[in-house]
């Protein structure tokens, strides 16, 4: 059984069919990279993973559930276990990165009240030791709109972390940062994906992203999987 089985999956906008008929099985612990111009149906595809929309037809199941059946509890359970990275990263600016980090669990409490945010020893911790893996321990105190795009992305890879996510999704992680951050990223997500076997669906808009780090690509054009294969079946015609 596949970690995530999308079957005849489409998502309609009036006329537009954003995504159309997809469908994909994706094993545990893979890399997945999905390409595509923009508006080919990427960030729709994972929205409608995490059930942050429903889709016209079809059905998304994660090890054996079917996640577009979900309410209540067990959705709100769901959007947990889907990590999600974005292209602009949304931390709070104002509060620190390690707050930041634990966001998921001042969830309940005020934060516009900085003295309601008492952590643990315990979620500090835990704080830490997903700041280590990005290598931003050192930033743990400072404010995280002062950081640069790509330490931001690496903080909001920490707050993913936190939640013990069963499946990350990364909605085009590296658009707006540089080369040389881009890369960092990169790397974060290929350590997470191989040390933790977490399974990673990432939307890249360059193929030579895709070809050099995900060992599976997804080609969207117009909604519909064009390509699904190892990146080295993929040709430059798709
Ligand atoms: P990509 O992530 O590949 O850029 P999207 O999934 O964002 O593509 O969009 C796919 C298509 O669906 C585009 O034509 C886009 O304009 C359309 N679309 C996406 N979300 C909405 C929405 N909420 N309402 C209407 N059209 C949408
Ligand atoms: P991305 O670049 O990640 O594909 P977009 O910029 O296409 O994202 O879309 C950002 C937001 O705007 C999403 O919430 C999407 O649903 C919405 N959106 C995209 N296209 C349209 C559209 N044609 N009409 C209404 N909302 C849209």
């Amino acid at each position: 059984m596949a970690a995530l089985n999308i079957s005849g999956l489409s998502k309609h906008f009036g006329t537009t069919k954003a995504v159309d008929s997809a469908t994909l099985e994706i094993e545990a612990g893979q890399f997945v990279g999905v390409i595509g111009r923009s508006g080919a149906g990427k960030s729709t595809l994972l929205r409608l993973i995490n059930r942050l929309i429903d889709p016209t037809e079809g059905s998304v199941s994660f090890d054996g559930v079917d996640i577009t059946k979900l309410k209540g509890k067990a959705l709100r359970q769901w959007r947990r276990d889907c990590a999600m990275i974005f292209q602009q990263f949304n931390l709070v600016d104002r509060l620190d990165v390690i707050t930041n980090v634990l966001i998921g669990r001042v969830a309940e409490h005020s934060i516009l009240s900085s003295t309601a945010m008492r952590f643990s020893d315990a979620e500090r911790a835990m704080a830490a030791k997903a700041l280590d893996r990005l290598d931003m321990v050192p930033f743990a105190l400072q404010r995280a709109g002062t950081l640069s795009g790509g330490q931001q992305q690496r903080v909001a890879i920490a707050r993913a972390l936190v939640q013990n996510p069963r499946i990350m999704l990364a909605d085009e992680p590296i658009a707006s940062l540089d080369p040389g951050n881009a890369t960092r990223v990169m790397e974060a997500l290929r350590t997470i994906n191989e040390e933790d076997k977490l399974t990673v669906l990432v939307n890249l808009h360059t193929l030579d992203t895709a070809r050099e780090y995900c060992g599976r690509i997804i080609a969207m054009r117009q909604g519909q999987v064009m390509f699904d294969g190892p990146a080295h079946e993929l040709t430059d015609a798709v």
